[in-house]
């Protein structure tokens, strides 16, 4: 039997539901309940929604969706808006994964919240997640960098500011750029630094390839490759040797949680560097021994 909206079932607000990024089935219950129940459905594409819904067994019953793209978004909040001041439950889906992750959404939710409106989250897939889970990549820290600049002298720009991330750094890119931008990556970072590329993930031709700059850069020259793809590249901040005070800083941050030595060792690890060098910078900042 198809779910129908059952109006009272949601606390008034604007939720922000994830869905698929492939696999039509990743999509958790309680996103169905929500798109089930919700008054009305912001979407990015409203043709992949209902075919979603449709495969869910989600019904409408005359409940509107309303396209919700960057073209249109200025025109459309005030009726999102008037929706959630009326006391009505709006869900917020983004083509797939999570809305607001390099997708649109960021005006909406600040919109709502200036306005007193609950916006609340209904988490599921996205793509930086899903690849980290299986690059094999250090995930203590990262940094979603999203999609870098497409033109050449603002990409070489954009990854320079990257240099001194301290931690894995996550790109989203197009089959076709991904070359370029692989070149770009090895001319910064160096030809041996550690990446991996993760392609269509969750779907038929799921493809996870770990390898250096260089050789990732050669193999899509070679073959261009299809779908799409998060980049991952190790961290950056290995390469180069940190100053003190983001040794200190990453120290203060280990010590809130850890004795004086193993946040020695973890910072050491992090940032490559003898034990010994950063035990005398810990030293003066107190902590447990
Ligand atoms: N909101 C989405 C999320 O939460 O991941 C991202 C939307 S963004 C417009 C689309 C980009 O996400 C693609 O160009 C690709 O870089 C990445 N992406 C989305 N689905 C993917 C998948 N199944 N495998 C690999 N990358 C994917």
């Amino acid at each position: 039997m198809a779910k129908q909206a059952n109006g009272g079932g949601l606390a008034p607000g604007l939720y922000v539901v994830a869905t698929p990024i492939g696999a039509a089935r990743d999509i958790t219950l309680r996103a169905l309940d929500v798109l089930a129940a919700a008054d009305a459905i912001a979407a990015e594409d409203t043709r992949t929604l209902r075919k979603l819904l449709g495969l869910h067994g989600v019904g409408l019953a005359g409940r509107p969706i309303w396209a919700y793209h960057d073209r249109n978004g200025t025109a459309q909040r005030p009726r999102i808006l008037a929706a959630l001041a009326a006391g009505q439950t709006v869900a917020l889906v983004s083509e797939a994964g999570t809305p607001l992750i390099s997708d649109p959404g960021y005006a909406l939710i600040r919109a709502a919240r200036e306005a007193g409106h609950t916006v609340h989250p209904v988490p599921g897939p996205s793509a930086v997640i899903a690849a980290l889970s299986v690059a094999g990549l250090p995930t203590d820290r990262f940094f979603f960098a999203g999609f870098a600049p497409a033109a050449a002298a603002a990409r070489r720009r954009f990854l320079r500011g990257l240099a001194a991330v301290p931690g894995t750094l996550v790109f989203y890119e197009s089959p076709r750029r991904i070359n370029a931008l692989l070149r770009d990556l090895a001319e910064q970072f160096g030809n041996d630094h550690r990446a991996v590329l993760t392609r269509e993930l969750t779907k038929r031709f799921e493809d996870v390839m770990p390898g250096t700059l260089a050789a990732l850069a050669e193999a899509t020259e070679r073959t261009p490759p299809k779908g799409e793809i998060v980049l991952l590249v190790d961290r950056p901040a290995a390469e180069t040797a940190p100053d003190a005070a983001t040794l200190r800083a990453a120290l203060d941050i280990e010590l809130v949680q850890a004795s004086r030595r193993d946040a020695v060792d973890a910072v050491a690890r992090r940032f490559g560097l003898p034990r010994r060098q950063v035990y005398q910078l810990a030293l003066g900042l107190g902590g447990k021994p």
